[in-house]
């Protein structure tokens, strides 16, 4: 019997009455002649109260307890959700991370999944009960509460497709897909009936928040055919898969954007005979996230790097810059902030050269300057003024074609 994933979001599983919906949509499927496995979040914006009240104690909480805490939120879904199956007249059974044989490395907060044991999940299937999985958590090897980052939900629905080799992974969601950008500053988007775990990683990665970036690093690894569709209808959403149809020689498959970015510039003396490694390996033992670089390194001028970070690390950055400066070796610091990122993705790059070119010449004709630039095979981001996130992001939509 083949099986197969649900997971169901936060939105999706707000109210009781969503709860029963869940539970007839995953009848239906079972009805198909499938074992079924119901992933789910934890009920409407559990987690943000969550996290509230422990921000009501501590400024700094361990994070050992955060877990423990926030591991709560999908522990009162699955109960619901399993009462609902029974209420319905069908077997169900609940499991928490832990009980669902999900083991992370012992990192909390952020944990990533080492390895499920699936011996009663299957055994559960077998016996042709449904199958509750709390998503976001599991437990390390000397049996601490883990969390895997917020939206872990998708990675817990998308390793557990992996493990018990199931056929398909649809995680129902509050949007009926994966969009060209986001429509709601952006004019046309579109939905995609499909795209690559590639173009999806690097949306992913960008901020589109459809997906846990884990997810579809997880289902790309291991082939999971993903679909990301809505708990409100039957549509069929988009398929995410490795071989994509090209549609109407897109070379552009999706715009991401993102505000709250900032400009670090370190100015060395010259001649400059240190290395870069020094700065960034300070930054990295401190756990900051740095994106796009720049290194400038001419005769005129004094040697420089820029990097971007997110805004809310700016503070950080700036202390443990000032903290370092002797052992760093620079000379003196600058710091723009307002700053968003807006990026275009594609796996129709690769094969067409200019891209980048014709990104800066849509960018200049909307007279919008450009700060940083980082591309990979399959992604072109720039670094732009904040005020011109939206007009950025609906000049590139626009002009190539994805409306
Ligand atoms: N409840 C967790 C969060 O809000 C995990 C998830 O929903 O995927 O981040
Ligand atoms: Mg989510």
């Amino acid at each position: 019997m083949e099986t197969i994933v649900m997971k169901f979001g936060g939105t999706s599983v707000a109210t009781p009455e969503k709860i029963i919906g869940v539970a007839k949509r995953a009848i239906k499927e079972k009805e198909q002649g499938k074992r079924v496995v119901i992933v789910v979040s934890a009920m409407g914006k559990t987690t943000d109260t969550l996290l509230g009240l422990a921000a009501e104690i501590s400024a700094e909480p361990p994070k050992r307890e955060m877990d423990m805490l926030l591991a709560t939120g999908e522990q009162v879904t699955i109960s619901l959700l399993a009462m609902a199956f029974k209420q319905l007249g069908h077997e169900a059974v609940s499991f928490t991370g832990w009980q669902a044989g999900i083991e992370t490395e012992s990192v909390p907060r952020n944990a990533r999944i080492e390895q499920i044991h699936t011996d009663r999940l299957e055994a559960v299937l077998n016996s042709g009960f449904f199958a509750v999985v709390a998503g976001f958590q599991g437990v390390d090897r000397i049996g601490n509460i883990t969390t895997l980052g917020r939206g872990g939900s998708d990675t817990t629905a998308v390793a557990l497709a992996a493990a018990l080799k199931a056929e398909k992974c649809d995680i129902y969601t509050d949007v009926d897909g994966v969009y060209t950008s986001d429509p709601r500053f952006v004019n046309g988007a579109r939905k995609l009936e499909q795209i690559s775990y590639d173009e999806m990683l690097e949306l992913a990665n960008l901020g589109a928040g459809v997906l846990h970036p884990r997810a579809v690093e997880f289902a790309k690894n291991n082939n999971v055919p993903l679909t990301v569709r809505a708990s409100y209808s039957d549509e069929p959403g988009t398929i995410i898969q490795e071989v994509v149809t090209v549609e109407k020689n897109l070379i552009v498959r999706g715009v991401a954007f993102e505000p709250g970015i900032a400009r670090v510039t370190v100015t060395y003396n010259k001649p400059f005979n240190g290395s870069l490694a020094n700065i960034f390996m300070t930054l990295a033992e401190n756990h900051i996230d740095v994106d796009i670089i720049v290194q400038s390194i001419s005769e005129e001028f004094q040697p420089s790097v820029s990097f971007s970070i997110k805004e809310d690390s700016l503070e950080e950055v700036r202390r443990v810059l000032d903290d370092n400066k002797e052992a760093i070796g620079f000379k003196s610091t600058e710091f723009e902030v307002g700053l968003a990122k807006v990026s275009i993705v594609g796996s129709g790059m690769v094969s067409n050269p200019g891209v980048a070119a014709r990104m800066f010449d849509i960018l200049r004709m909307s007279e919008i300057p450009v700060k940083m630039v980082s591309t990979s095979e399959i992604k072109i981001s720039v670094v732009v003024p904040g005020g011109d996130m939206e007009k950025s992001a609906n000049a590139l939509h626009e002009a190539y074609g994805l409306g």
